[in-house]
């Protein structure tokens, strides 16, 4: 059950390294430009490589961009692995059958044949997710089915479609209605007529719902989304099935041409880019994806705008707040957490002792951004922002240093502020958690370091699994020919056994690393 996202512990330290979960895989960035990566349903692979103790294994391969888990896509492919036609034709007929049933543009005929229905015939399979016509009802007789669909029930497909939970591809968290209804008051406040939607499929519904309700609001929304699902409530211009870690359209150029449209719109003013990526990812492809957005809102600015930045709130765990700087410098993280309703361990308890460790960050200045005070956030004139009550200004600082919204300490030996469990440690020569091993990890989790879990609890178990599950099968099937060739007919003998014994030792080292 418990999964990166679900393990705060783990996914800071994937913030910091900016790796893959526990299991020491790297994306390479730039992919040889000469070489162009193979393909998976989910468009472009990405190009891997192991990391064991810090050193890059030499065989790299290609992976799905999107699916963590084999499971969800099991594409694996030697970076210099050459495959026959044979091989090939097999790999495409495979992958023809993770495609969706229909195209887009079956998906709005079918919509508009929907709410053409009276109420007592809009009905919606809740086991197969999909809305059905008179013609498709015999067929899910047997199914769970909700009668008399009403508009407003269409018009929030988040509520009527269940949450795709699976951790390691879609990892669908839905905001609360207090966030998401800040978000929209926010982007309407600050004076945006367009946002597109980034994996925010819940704000997409809820900024539509305030337009088409009897106030000012105009703004318009484009949802980009890998959950094909939502595809059955909406035209084409307001949502595209879309890989955001390739930046792959589904649907190619037709697709593209919303997004770009939607971008470019009034010379792109006005417009903003607002993303909940799953946690899980990495960073890196999510910062190339959303570079490649920018360089489309940016192709229709006239040429003396070009200092201008397209607006964006990424909204993303607290702790990998150096990565996205890394790649955004201009992005700055602003105090205000951000809350689920199906996420037990990110949303705001009742007692407020649960803290939401997810923020947003941004390239609008923090001065203009108002947190409402009523949820606990105060102006703090100094740092001119908006910060949490308890995020205490410190004079040696010069600044509210908290990032997790409770009151840190300066520590003077460490030159900065530090949380408050925190204590220095002479042997370290910085603060930590007081019970921590001064020589490293090691009494902690094998795998990704983390002090409250050993290597059998682990979250990250299964991410390393399969990196080197998949790595293992390749040497298998290698090693598997090679004893038919040599070893034919013998009995294995004492050097295969012992290399058989090396190769156990050195998965163990790897897990254990
Ligand atoms: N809080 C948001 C949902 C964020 S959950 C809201 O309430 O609107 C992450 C979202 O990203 C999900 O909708 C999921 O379907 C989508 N997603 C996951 N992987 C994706 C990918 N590779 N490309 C595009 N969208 C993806
Ligand atoms: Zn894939
Ligand atoms: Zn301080
Ligand atoms: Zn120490
Ligand atoms: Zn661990």
């Amino acid at each position: 059950m418990a999964a990166p996202r679900d393990h705060p512990g783990a996914l800071e330290k994937q913030g910091r390294e900016g790796r893959r979960g526990g299991s020491g895989v790297e994306v390479v960035f730039p992919p040889d430009p000469a070489a162009p990566a193979p393909l998976c349903p989910h468009g472009p692979t990405l190009l891997f490589v192991k990391v064991i103790q810090g050193k890059e294994e030499t065989r790299r391969f290609y992976a799905c961009s999107a699916c963590r888990d084999r499971k969800d896509c099991n594409f694996f492919q030697w970076e210099d692995e050459k495959l026959s036609p044979a091989r090939l034709a097999a790999r495409e007929a495979h992958h023809r059958r993770f495609l969706p049933p229909l195209s887009r543009t079956q998906c709005v005929d079918r919509y508009l044949k929907f709410i053409a229905l009276p109420l007592t015939e809009r009905k919606f399979c809740q086991s197969c997710q999909q809305l059905l016509l008179l013609e498709e009802w015999d067929k899910h007789r047997e199914h769970q089915v909700l009668g008399d669909i009403s508009v407003s029930q269409l018009r929030r497909p988040s509520r009527l479609l269940y949450p795709l939970e699976n951790k390691k591809t879609n990892a669908q968290y839905l905001f609360a209605e207090r966030s998401c209804q800040f978000l929209v008051d926010l982007l309407s406040a600050l004076g945006f007529q367009r946002v597109l939607c980034v994996g925010t499929p819940r704000l997409h519904e809820l900024i539509r719902l305030t337009a088409s309700g009897d106030n000012k609001s105009n703004m318009k929304s484009l949802l980009l989304d890998i959950d094909f699902r939502y595809s059955q409530f909406y035209m084409e211009d307001s949502f595209c099935h879309y890989n955001m870690f390739n930046h792959h359209f589904f649907d190619g150029k037709a697709a593209l041409d919303v997004c770009r449209a939607f971008l470019q719109d009034g010379n792109g003013e006005g417009v903003i880019m607002v993303t909940d990526p799953p946690f899980g990812g990495l960073v890196e492809p999510l910062a190339v994806t959303f570079k490649k957005l920018i360089a489309m809102w940016k192709e229709g600015q006239s040429q003396d705008d070009g200092y201008k930045e397209l607006p964006i709130f990424w909204i993303f765990p607290y702790f990998f707040e150096s990565r996205i700087c890394q790649f955004f410098p201009s992005f700055s993280m602003l105090d205000y957490q951000v809350d689920y309703d199906n996420h037990a361990l990110y949303k705001h308890g009742k007692t407020g002792r649960k803290q939401s460790p997810v923020r947003i960050f941004t390239n609008i200045p923090p001065s203009k951004i108002i947190l409402p005070t009523e949820e606990g956030y105060r102006f703090c004139p100094l740092c001119q922002r908006y910060v949490s009550v308890e995020n205490q200004h410190c004079e040696h600082c010069n600044s509210c240093p908290s990032k997790d919204g409770r009151k840190w300490n300066h520590c003077f030996l460490c030159n900065k502020c530090v949380k408050p469990s925190w204590i220095h440690c002479s042997t370290c020569s910085h603060c930590a958690v007081p019970d921590h091993s001064c020589e490293g990890p090691k009494d902690g989790c094998f795998i990704c370091g983390e002090l409250d879990h050993k290597r059998s609890n682990c979250p990250n178990i299964s991410a390393s699994k399969r990196a080197n599950k998949a790595v293992r099968k390749q040497k298998q099937r290698k090693s598997n020919k090679m004893k038919m060739e040599t070893t034919k007919g013998q009995t294995m003998n004492h050097t295969s056994a012992t290399r058989k014994k090396k190769r156990r030792e050195r998965t163990h080292q790897y897990l254990c690393s």
